[in-house]
C-alpha cells in the first residue's frame, strides 16, 4: 500500500531533471539504443505510483513498463530518465552513480572512465534523487535497486574471473 499519491512528487522530479540527459550527444547514436531494445517480456522498472501510458506487467512487488523500443519521450519513464545513472543515499547523502544492473547493456558503463558526463545532467539527477529519496515508498525501491546493482556487479566479477 502505497502511502501517499505520487503524482506531484513526480512531476517535480520531472521537472527537475528537464530534458538534460548523460551526454550532451545522442548516446543511442553509439550503440543502436541497446536500452530500448525491450520486447514483450523485458522493460524498464516504474517507480511506486508511476503512472504510465506504456502497457504495463505487474508482478507481486514491482510494475514494468514494456515499450518494445519505443515511447513518447516526453512521458518515458523515470527510469528511463536516469538510466544508466541511479539516485543513491550514501552517508546519508543523496548521490547518483552509475547503475550497474545497467552492466552489460549500456556500453557507458563499462566505459565510463573515458566518458566525460554531462555535469549539469548529474547535478540535476542528484537534485530529482533528493525529491525521491525524501519518499518513504521511492527510498526503498531506491535501495533495493542499489542492492540489486550490487548483486549484478558481484555476478559479473565471478563472471569474469572464470573467463
Ligand atoms: S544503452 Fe547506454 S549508451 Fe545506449 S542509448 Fe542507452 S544510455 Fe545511451
Ligand atoms: S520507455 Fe522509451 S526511453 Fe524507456 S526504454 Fe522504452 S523506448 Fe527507451
Amino acid at each position: 500500500m502505497l502511502k501517499k499519491d505520487k503524482r506531484r512528487l513526480f512531476r517535480r522530479v520531472r521537472r527537475t531533471l528537464g530534458r538534460f540527459t548523460p551526454l550532451r550527444a545522442d548516446c543511442g547514436e553509439l550503440c543502436d539504443r541497446r536500452c530500448c531494445s525491450a520486447d514483450e517480456q523485458t522493460g524498464m522498472l516504474l517507480f511506486p505510483g508511476e503512472r504510465t501510458d506504456l502497457p504495463v506487467q505487474s508482478g507481486a512487488q514491482r510494475r514494468v513498463a514494456v515499450c518494445a523500443g519505443t515511447c513518447e519521450r516526453r512521458n518515458r519513464p523515470l527510469s528511463c530518465r536516469f538510466f544508466p545513472f541511479l539516485p543513491v543515499l550514501e552517508n546519508g547523502k543523496v548521490t547518483v552513480q552509475l547503475d550497474r544492473r545497467a552492466m552489460g547493456v549500456c556500453p557507458l558503463v563499462e566505459a565510463s572512465s573515458h566518458v566525460r558526463f554531462s555535469q549539469r545532467f548529474l547535478h540535476r539527477a542528484r537534485r530529482a534523487g533528493a525529491q525521491l529519496f525524501a519518499d518513504e515508498d521511492c527510498r526503498r525501491f531506491l535501495n533495493e535497486a542499489a542492492e540489486e546493482g550490487e548483486q549484478t556487479a558481484q555476478i559479473f566479477a565471478i563472471f569474469c574471473e572464470k573467463k
